[in-house]
């Protein structure tokens, strides 16, 4: 990798071998292992040990999750907030493991369409809840740096599921406890949400 991105840098005009740069090529290859990392860590082994039975059936909210991803169509990070609620049917999980689920599924190449997905349908596996809501809000670099689209480079995705897709005052208890900045999801097309493939 590290010769890759020192190819990388000569290519973009630099000189690799210039003192700033010399120990860039192994801080890169660093930091996208980290960033990649998702793709390596076992779900199961952070979920299972953390599941609990419980006679509770009241909605669960972790919100203002912090997340950094990378946009697979840019490499470019994209970041913000992720919301998480479900209501329990016979089980519960660690609430320490929500953020954790999150991280695993950031830290790979992402679209945040599929990202919001990917986070509620493990918790519906693992889980088995009545429902399951996530709520994810973020800065994408590769619209804002690049000025494209500049009023869209913030998106809100959601997934709905079970009690909170049928039920709409869940729904709503859940949008008004998380208090988007942005507005409520499904107010922007979703031509807007994306990042731009060009
Ligand atoms: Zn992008």
């Amino acid at each position: 990798m590290q010769d890759l991105i020192k190819r990388l840098l000569a290519e973009l005009g630099e000189d690799p071998a210039r003192e700033g740069l010399v120990n860039t090529p192994k801080r890169v290859e660093q930091a996208l292992k980290f960033l990649t990392s998702g793709y390596q860590a076992d779900v199961d082994k952070v979920i299972n040990n953390a599941l609990f039975t419980v006679d509770y059936s009241e909605m669960v909210i972790v919100k203002d999750i912090d997340f950094y991803s990378l946009c697979e169509h840019h490499l470019l990070p994209f970041f913000g907030k992720c919301h998480i609620a479900y209501v329990p049917s016979t089980k519960v999980i660690g609430l320490s493991k929500i953020p954790r689920i999150v991280d695993i599924f950031s830290r790979r190449l992402q679209v945040q369409e599929r990202l919001t997905n990917q986070i509620a349908d493990i918790i519906r596996e693992k889980v088995a809840p009545r429902g399951v809501a996530v709520v994810m809000e973020g800065t994408h670099l590769c619209m804002s740096m690049r000025g494209v689209q500049k009023q869209n480079s913030f998106a809100v995705t959601s997934a709905m599921h079970g009690i909170f897709r049928d039920k709409a005052r869940t729904r709503m208890e859940f949008l008004e406890l998380i208090r988007l900045r942005s507005g409520l999801p499904g107010t922007s097309s979703a031509a807007d949400l994306a990042c731009v493939e060009d």
